[in-house]
Formats: structure tokens, sequence, C-alpha cells
């Protein structure tokens, strides 16, 4: 896909939750998305993590510390956040609210947790996960991704978790059999 055959979304979409458990192929899915669309706005997400390696401040996350944080949960700068894994992680409010108003759909990606704060926030929220083929195939990716053992056991356990949340309150899930087809189903979700 080009820039040039970047297409507008219909106003009606607005905000668009993706959450996929790690090594599900999100940051490939985003990605596609931003080539495709011109009017879409992806969140960049705040966290106490450290980043990894590859990873930019102000492109892949705003890092910060605790203490900045925890200022930011105070002063109600954030849509939601939530602690995942040992870490937090929040979206900005005025980031969705400026973009809303300039009638962009934004694109957050985000843990179910997140996820349903900004629904209970913001109804029309369209929240579509996206699920691994199977647990031995996620395992895999965070593997090659170069995640620690202790790192890999907690994420498949957190994902158990966030699969069940996925199948009884998400309004649409996608298994990420094949990237291209996952990237298409989601394209057809937001056009919707
Ligand atoms: P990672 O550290 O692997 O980039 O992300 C870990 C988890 O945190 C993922 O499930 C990711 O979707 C989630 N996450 C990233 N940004 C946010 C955020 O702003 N809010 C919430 N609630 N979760 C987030």
């Amino acid at each position: 896909m080009t820039s040039k055959q970047k297409v507008k979304l219909p106003r009606k979409s607005k905000i668009v939750v993706l959450s996929a458990p790690s090594g599900t192929g999100k940051t490939t899915i985003v990605n596609e998305l931003k080539k495709k669309f011109d009017n879409i706005a992806v969140s960049i997400s705040y966290t106490t993590r450290q980043p990894r390696q590859g990873e930019t401040d102000g492109i892949d996350y705003y890092f910060i510390d605790e203490e900045q944080f925890k200022k930011k949960i105070e002063q109600g700068f954030f849509a939601e956040w939530a602690r995942v894994y040992d870490y937090y992680y929040g979206t900005s409010k005025s980031f969705i609210e400026e973009n809303l108003k300039k009638n962009k759909v934004v694109l957050l990606t985000i843990d179910t947790q997140g996820a349903l704060q900004i629904k209970k926030k913001y109804p029309k929220a369209v929240l579509i996960g996206i699920l691994p083929p199977s647990i031995k195939e996620q395992e895999n990716r965070l593997k090659k991704r170069g995640e620690t053992p202790e790192n890999i056991r907690k994420r498949l356990k957190a994902s158990s978790i966030e699969r069940k949340i996925l199948m009884e309150k998400y309004d649409y899930r996608l298994i990420n059999r094949d990237l291209e087809k996952t990237i298409k189903r989601i394209i057809s979700i937001i056009e919707k």
C-alpha cells in the first residue's frame, strides 16, 4: 500500500481500541493501518517501563518515571490508565479529545483493563481483540522478540486472563492466523 492509495475513513467511526496480547502482531497491524488511512490518529501511550531495543521516546511510547506518571493520574491527564505486568501505561485524554474534534479516527492499542475504561467513557468506541492462533505460536513470537523466560511466563499468564475478557466484553474478536487477512478484517470493521 502506498501513501497515494490512502483513503479517508467515514466520520462516524470514532474511537477504535485494539487489544492484542503480547506476541500477536500488534505493531505490524498498526503500521499497516497508518499506511492505509490518512485520517487515523494513533495514540502514543505513556509508560513507566524502560524502552526496548529499537524503541524511541515519543514514537513508540512516552517513557516517564513512576513519580511523573502518578502526578499525571492526579492531574486527570489520562482517559484511562492501568498497571500491566509491573508497569503503568496510560492514554492522554487531550489526545483523544483533540483528534475527535478534528474528525479523526482515534486508534488506541491498549490492554483490556484500559479498553473497558474507554468503553465506559466513550460508549461508541469499538473494541477489537486480536488473538494468537495458539499459545505455542504466541510463545514463539515472544521468544523471537528476545523476551526473558520469566517475562514470557508472565505474559502468557496475563494473556489467558485477557483472552477471557476479549471473549466476553469485546465487540469483535479476530484470530490472527494470517496477518494480511486480519488487517483486511480490521479495515472492514473500521469502515463500517
Ligand atoms: P508492551 O510493554 O509489550 O509494549 O505492552 C504491554 C501491554 O500494555 C500491551 O497489552 C499493551 O497493549 C498495553 N498498553 C500499551 N499502552 C497502553 C495504555 O496506554 N493503556 C493501557 N491500559 N494499556 C496499554
